[in-house]
């Protein structure tokens, strides 16, 4: 049995284990060298995280609460089931966390216009929301398909000022979109700051993004600590790149006997072609630059992914989790589409929280989990984003048209 990863990784070539590295064309190595030096020299100025947290502070309106579901865990009738409300953050979800240490680091690298791909278009209208604020010049890439389907995220982003550049080349999602983004990159390369959304792609972005998104973990700890005077007993947070799940779970991976659940997209089952579960049912491959676990077929090329939530559907998974994988330090499982909405509904009941499809991933399986442990026993859930965005959704799953 390998030693349990405790995330002192990555090492200095940015792999975790063998999950992760550079793998990228010559053309953009200078790029992405350049990126790390100054991620490497922001990293160590108090002054740069007493920013953040400002910004975190009076624009994000951190610290989200820690809220115990007194009524989910009576309907659960297990383990104490506490939810980290990121839904509140200003533009509804974790990925502006990560947005505005990026912004800030572009603005430190002296740069003046920010790429961004974009799925669903959340990754998106948080990039366009400190471009904003920041006065940079905001270009965003979003596959047809996708713009399509997101009618309304891509007139946020316009009225935040951004420019959407639709992509047409494959099926018009996600992996296409981020294809173009790294293509512009390449040309622009001068001016030009890539504000990757999730803990994928080459190194430094995953080491990166995990440290921009620690601040969930971080003031989870506290709350619980605050509240309960102990630790808890496990963690679960729905997983797609798998950024806010480590934002989670890294500050706590030094607690062994915290247990710790990633839960991936199970689309229409993970026994049908249909869902997104890269860890569950993927292989070890390289995509947009590092290796991972990845959806492919037997030649290796890139599968689809699926997902009810938009958010959750990426085709691969940050590489740290590859490792955190590896060494059973976080064990992943998939929850359907179906559980998902039925989870949905039932959180916007019992609490009054409408969780987003991708949050009421982890929402399912949480009340799974509560209901195999003790009334002592606690766990947090981390409720990455609110479902405003997911009624129309739901409501065409629950009529019936395939989502
Ligand atoms: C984008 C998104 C996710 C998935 O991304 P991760 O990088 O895995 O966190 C999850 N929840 C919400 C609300 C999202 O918008």
């Amino acid at each position: 049995m390998t030693t349990p990863y405790t995330g002192n990784g990555p090492d200095d070539l940015g792999f975790f284990g063998k999950f992760g590295g550079c793998y990228m064309p010559e053309s953009l190595m200078p790029a992405l060298q350049e990126l790390e030096q100054a991620f490497n020299t922001v990293r160590h100025k108090p002054e740069f995280w007493a920013e953040y947290q400002q910004i975190l502070t009076d624009f994000v309106g951190r610290p989200s609460p820690l809220f115990y579901a007194k009524n989910l865990t009576a309907y659960a009738g297990g383990a104490r089931i506490y939810l980290k409300r990121e839904d509140l953050n200003h533009t509804g979800a974790h990925k502006i966390n990560n947005c505005v240490g990026q912004i800030l680091l572009a603005k430190f690298m002296g740069k003046t216009r920010i790429i961004a791909e974009t799925g669903a278009g959340q990754h998106g209208v948080a990039t366009a929301t400190v471009c904003a604020l920041f006065k940079m010049k905001c270009t965003i890439f979003m596959g047809e398909t996708d713009i399509q389907r997101q009618q309304m995220n891509v007139e946020r982003m316009k009225l935040l000022g951004a420019e959407i550049r639709s992509v047409q080349k494959g099926r018009g999602t996600l992996k296409d979109a981020m294809n173009e983004a790294l293509r512009d990159w390449i040309r622009h390369v001068d001016t030009t700051y890539y504000l990757l959304g999730t803990g994928a792609g080459p190194h430094p972005y995953p080491v990166m993004v995990r440290e921009f998104q620690k601040i969930i973990g971080l003031e989870a700890r506290n709350q619980i600590l605050l509240k309960e005077n102990k630790l808890p007993d496990a963690l679960v947070a729905c997983v797609g790149g798998g950024s806010n799940a480590l934002g989670l779970m890294h500050p706590f991976l030094q607690d062994p006997n915290v247990k710790m659940f990633g839960v991936e997209a199970g689309g229409k089952g993970t026994h049908t072609g249909e869902h997104a579960a890269s860890i569950c049912k993927g292989q070890v491959g390289v995509l947009h630059g590092n290796l991972t676990y990845l959806l492919q077929d037997l030649d290796g090329q890139i599968l689809e992914g699926h997902s009810i939530s938009a958010g959750l559907d990426y085709p691969g998974v940050g590489p740290e989790h590859g490792l955190l994988f590896e060494t059973g330090r976080v064990t992943y499982t998939a929850i359907t589409d179906q559980e998902a909405v039925n989870a949905f509904q039932l959180l916007s009941q019992q609490e009054g929280i409408i969780p987003a499809l991708e949050s009421s991933h982890a929402i399912a399986y949480a009340i799974q989990l509560a209901q195999e442990m003790q009334p002592e026993q606690i766990i947090i859930v981390n409720l990455s984003g609110r479902g405003d965005k997911d009624l129309n959704t739901v409501k065409k799953y629950l009529a019936g048209a395939t989502a």
